[in-house]
This record gives structure tokens, C-alpha cells and sequence, in this order.
């Protein structure tokens, strides 16, 4: 399903190999989902730190290598918690045939994070 206009501009600065996978993996998704956040300044992940949603001045946000998805219901207006397993498995599949190595946050033993994936 087509993005939005919001999560293609939050695409925006997001390396190619990675943007390319995400875009693939939309046109061939069942249900809508929305790109949260791509790029990141230093500035926001201080924020972020300080608010202890992320725990590193190391994220791959900061240099366009993570995304963070969320799947959407089919009226775009909530969150689909039950839908995450299923997205990671379409973006794997589409990674896999596009040569991209990534990495899904949800399979992270320590900090848990299903919306977030990253080039390997
Ligand atoms: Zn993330």
C-alpha cells in the first residue's frame, strides 16, 4: 500500500539501499504502515537519551541508516500491535532479495524495539 506523503519526507535523508527496501516492501504490503522516523540530529537523540527512549549517542538514526515503522490499521488510524512480526518478515524478504543486509529491533535481546530496523 502506498505511503504517505508524511513517510516518504520522513524518508528523507535515509541512505538509498535502506530507502529502496522500505518503498518495495510497502507496494507489496497487505495492510498500510508509516515511517515514524529516519534521520535523526544529534540534538533529537540527546533528547531521546535524556528521556530514556534510547539509550546511545550511537544510533543509526544519526546517520540514515535506521527507519522506524509502524503498521497501521486498514484506515490508517491507529497503531497495529499484532501486525509487527508480519512486517519484519515482508522487510527481511525484501532485503534479502535486494542484497541489503538488515537488522529488525525486534529480535534485540536487551532493548526490545519492533518498529525500529537498521542496515546491518
Ligand atoms: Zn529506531
Amino acid at each position: 500500500m502506498e505511503l504517505s506523503e508524511l513517510s516518504k519526507e520522513r524518508l528523507e535523508g535515509v541512505d538509498e539501499r535502506l530507502k529502496a527496501v522500505v518503498i518495495e516492501c510497502a507496494a507489496r504490503c497487505p495492510f498500510p504502515f508509516n515511517v515514524s522516523e529516519g534521520l535523526r540530529t544529534e540534538e533529537q537523540q540527546r533528547e531521546y537519551v535524556r528521556l530514556g527512549k534510547s539509550k546511545t549517542m550511537k544510533s543509526k538514526h544519526l546517520t540514515g541508516k535506521a527507519v522506524d515503522l509502524y503498521p497501521l490499521s486498514m484506515d490508517r488510524k491507529v497503531v497495529d500491535w499484532s501486525r509487527f512480526e508480519e512486517l519484519a518478515d515482508l522487510m527481511q524478504q525484501v532485503a534479502s532479495e535486494q542484497d541489503t543486509e538488515i537488522v529488525w529491533g525486534g529480535n534485540w535481546k536487551t532493548l526490545v524495539d519492533k518498529c525500529h530496523f537498521e542496515l546491518k
